[in-house]
């Protein structure tokens, strides 16, 4: 049955919902408080489509990793405490999930859903010939320069995920640009994607107002949901109300502001910061893309950009640049790539990845029997997005999901 569907978020998770809903054959309002779309966190993230790496950031070890790192100038995590229950009560279940049976758990919830979405990405890709949005299949290489984290990380190389255990030398001959050095060896994995979200966002937009079967509402912010009975009535945009059948929150960082009474949303923004390098005829940019273990960061070829990205602040709401932190990631990536881009002209950019303590992302049904949830996704957003686009169709058109949505669907929200 073709259901009328408000969705509340025009990111890429928005987004995806949207297509995969439109697909199905249902008729979607989509509603950004912005005037362009994917303009948010979904903006220049760092375009890893990282379908084999997404173990949560909560782990054993790592309360004790953190102190050590917040004590130095050069950290890549960074805590400002605040006044504010939500900051406290979300560090506290954070710290809750660092526990180890808990981070494979949820890396094997997490796992499940970025299979999905690789599929996904690859139907979308061939049935609906979706393109220009800089996709490409270049695999991933993680570089160790710590010999004890480097051999940590061998231990839990799987074949069942395709990884490769790679030496310095073997790290150089794949990637030329690591020429720098300071590596002890890496892991590659080849099946690992890369694209440009904010295009891969306005090429959904655009296919989305094609159909005919998607009407946007731009510049109009959700100001308050309506409920009755158990049910979502209406949304309020200011003055306006707005009658909705079926509503999804997929509104990022901020989707607890429009909290319902028993809607818990456990949400915080993990601020983080990216610089996109642009990229001439006479450079060397790595065409794999990077993750730098030791230092935490992430560099990809995104087209004829270097896309850059790092940093995980839990200092509140401010979306600001800070001038530092940017200075820092400069000073690190012209070390490792010097010959990567024109870093005189690289834009600088910072954005909140929408995190639960547990990294694993609300899909699905809420407390609220017409109110679904697509939110949380943290760091793997754009990794996730088709996945989870595709699940909430399912379940919004009451089909059976693709994967098992033990873990992933919302429990007490
Ligand atoms: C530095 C950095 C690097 C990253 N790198 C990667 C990566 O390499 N790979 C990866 O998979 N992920 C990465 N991510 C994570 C990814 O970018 C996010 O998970 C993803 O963009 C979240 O998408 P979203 O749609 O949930 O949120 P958003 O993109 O923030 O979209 C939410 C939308 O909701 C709208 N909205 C909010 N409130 C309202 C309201 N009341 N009314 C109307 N509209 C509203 C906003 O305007 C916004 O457009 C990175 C994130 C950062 C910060």
């Amino acid at each position: 049955m073709a259901r009328q569907v408000c969705i509340i978020g025009g990111g890429v998770i928005g987004l995806a919902s949207a297509y995969a809903l439109v697909r199905a054959g249902h008729d979607v309002t989509l509603i950004d408080a912005r005037d362009t779309l994917g303009s948010e966190t979904s903006f220049a993230n760092g375009g890893q489509l990282s379908y084999r790496y997404v173990a949560p950031l909560a782990d054993a070890g790592v309360p004790l990793q953190a102190l050590g790192w917040l004590l130095r100038g050069d950290s890549p995590l960074k805590l400002r405490p605040r006044l504010d229950p939500q900051q406290w009560r979300w560090m506290a279940a954070f710290l809750g999930a660092c526990r180890g049976s808990v981070n494979r758990r949820n890396a094997a919830h997490l796992l499940r859903l970025a299979s999905l979405s690789q599929a996904t990405l690859q139907q979308w890709r061939e049935d609906d010939r979706l393109d220009g949005f800089d996709w490409r299949r270049n695999g991933k290489l993680v570089t160790f320069r710590n010999a004890d984290t480097f051999e940590h990380a061998r231990r839990k190389v799987t074949d069942i995920l395709q990884q490769q255990v790679l030496s310095a030398a073997d790290c150089t001959r794949l990637e030329p640009a690591l020429a720098s050095g300071g590596f002890v060896g890496g892991i590659y994995t080849p099946n690992e994607e890369v694209a440009d979200c904010h295009a891969f966002c306005q090429r959904l937009a655009a296919r989305l107002q094609a159909s005919g079967h998607c009407r946007f509402l731009l510049g109009r912010k959700v100001t308050g949901i309506r409920h009755s009975a158990g049910a979502v009535q209406a949304i309020e945009l200011g003055e306006e109300v707005m009658p909705v059948e079926q509503l999804v929150l997929a509104a990022g960082h901020r989707s607890a502001e429009l909290g319902l009474p028993g809607l818990v949303l456990p949400l915080y923004p993990l601020k983080g910061y990216s610089l996109s390098v642009p990229i001439g005829a006479q450079h060397r940019a790595p065409n794999v893309s990077i993750t730098d273990y030791d230092r935490k960061i992430v560099y990809a070829r995104i087209g004829e950009q270097l896309r850059v990205a790092a940093m995980v602040d839990i200092v509140g709401f401010d979306a600001g640049l800070e001038p530092k932190r940017l200075a820092l990631i400069r000073r690190q990536a012209v070390e490792t790539f010097p010959l990567a881009g024109d870093y005189a002209q690289a834009v600088e950019w910072a954005g909140m990845r929408p995190a639960t303590p547990t990294g694993v992302p609300l899909i699905g049904a809420s407390a609220y029997r017409n109110l679904w949830l697509n939110l949380g996704h943290g760091a793997l957003g754009f990794t996730l997005a088709c996945g989870s686009g595709q699940l909430l169709a399912e379940l919004i058109g009451q089909h059976m999901p693709s994967i098992d949505m033990q873990g992933l669907a919302p429990r007490a929200a």
